[in-house]
């Protein structure tokens, strides 16, 4: 059994490659199994949605708010990387409790972490490592040491390659049937890169659709989903459309402001940490309803919510999204000030994620569903319950 997780995967990338014959295994997959669409937790994040994943639960119960967050415990900004973070079990971890060869393989380290309790309690053989740091997988901590002889030398982060890497350690699993349960989360390196008609991004799901060929042939049963999906950011002369928030709200109203970007996380080549979703944290927050409709009379602003708000129809943890939500348009993104951004690594026009209009992603089973879960399906999907369906739905 096994869930892929295509980090970045708007569904167009899959379309195209489709009509393109550059996926003719995912097309063999579709023959007889089923593709719907799924909608994932905001904000559409990695760190969120794969915490959303693997347990099952929206981010209210996983306390994963996103990768980056303002601590009230602490009053420091940090990442939101460790498994001290998780408030919940995960379902690789009941798994492996159980007796199935569970095997986690993520692409950015920064996962491994995050999701791996449980892993290795006493009695429990886990496996869990990342493309990034596959050299540096041990036994004792990682279930595994072999991992460059199973699937080649570490590859660089930034490169289509860690994706498929992880595909490959996949199958090497199961081939060597030392895994039997698996989660493989990739990253988003090229769908931040390429939009789904350029050729960056077809050449990358071409190498993705040999994998999950192989891993058909293997006889699994395939999950696949993705964390979020990914939007041009950028207006006709490829200049970032960024909404620099804090800026904005300094100049209006004066100090007292914090503007956190959740989506800021190691990985600055992608993205320089402009998405689609901030929180604003308030120095008088009995002020927030006021500067939240100031805010949404701000072009390209699409919504501002208030920290019950939020928590309530969005199903947040309310002491780590700040007193204000805000969520910008498919081709905008918030920042903080222009100091806060990197961008001289960004070596193409800005494609990035965070906010509502990339919450629908794919959600594509190897086998047609039963009755029961055409029904839920027809309902209103949430990515995080693929564990559910490729469980309990496939015929
Ligand atoms: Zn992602």
């Amino acid at each position: 059994m096994v869930v892929i997780c295509v980090d970045g995967c708007e569904e167009a990338y899959l379309d195209v490659a489709l009509a393109k014959g550059r996926m003719p295994s995912l097309a063999r997959i579709l023959e007889t199994g089923w593709r719907g669409s799924a909608r994932g937790a905001l904000p559409s994040f990695t760190n969120v949605n794969n915490a959303a994943i693997v347990t099952g639960m929206p981010p209210a119960v996983t306390g994963i708010s996103g990768n980056f967050f303002l601590d009230p415990d602490t009053g420091k900004e940090v990442m939101m990387n460790s498994a001290a973070f998780l408030r919940c079990d995960t379902i690789l971890a009941a798994a492996a409790q159980a007796g199935r060869k569970v095997a986690m393989v993520t692409a950015k380290e920064k996962l491994r972490d995050l999701l791996s309790p449980g892993l290795f309690v006493e009695g429990v053989t886990g496996m869990a490592f990342s493309s990034e740091k596959a050299a540096e997988a041990q036994e004792e901590t990682h279930g595994i040491s072999d991992v460059e002889v199973l699937a080649g030398d570490t590859p660089p982060i930034y490169s289509g390659e860690a994706s498929v890497y992880v595909l490959r350690a996949g199958v090497a699993l199961v081939e060597t049937k030392r895994a039997d349960f698996l989660y493989l989360s990739l990253t988003d390196y090229i769908q931040h890169k390429f939009a789904p008609e350029e050729e960056g991004a077809l050449e990358f799901y071409e190498a993705l659709d040999e994998q999950l060929g192989r891993l058909l042939d293997l006889g699994c049963r395939l999950g696949i989903t993705a964390d979020h999906g990914m939007n041009a950011k950028s207006d006709v002369a490829g200049k970032p459309r960024v909404i620099y928030l804090e800026d904005a709200l300094r100049e209006q109203f004066g100090d007292g402001f914090k503007v956190i970007c959740p989506i800021t996380d190691p990985y600055v080549v992608h993205h320089g940490a402009l998405g689609s979703y901030v929180t604003v944290h308030l120095e008088a927050p009995e002020k927030a309803p006021e500067i939240a409709e100031w805010m949404r009379g701000l072009d390209g602003v699409t919504e501002v919510l208030e920290k019950t708000e939020a928590a309530t129809s969005l199903e947040l943890p309310a002491d780590r999204i700040g007193d204000l939500v805000v969520m910008s348009a498919a081709d905008t993104v918030l920042g903080r000030s222009p100091e806060y951004h990197d961008l001289s690594q960004l070596d193409r026009p800005l494609r990035s994620h965070g906010g509502r209009f990339e919450t629908q992603v794919p959600f594509i089973f190897s086998e047609a569903l039963n009755t029961e879960y055409i029904e839920k399906s027809e309902g209103d999907p949430r990515n995080f319950d693929v564990f559910d369906f490729v469980c309990n739905g496939i015929k």
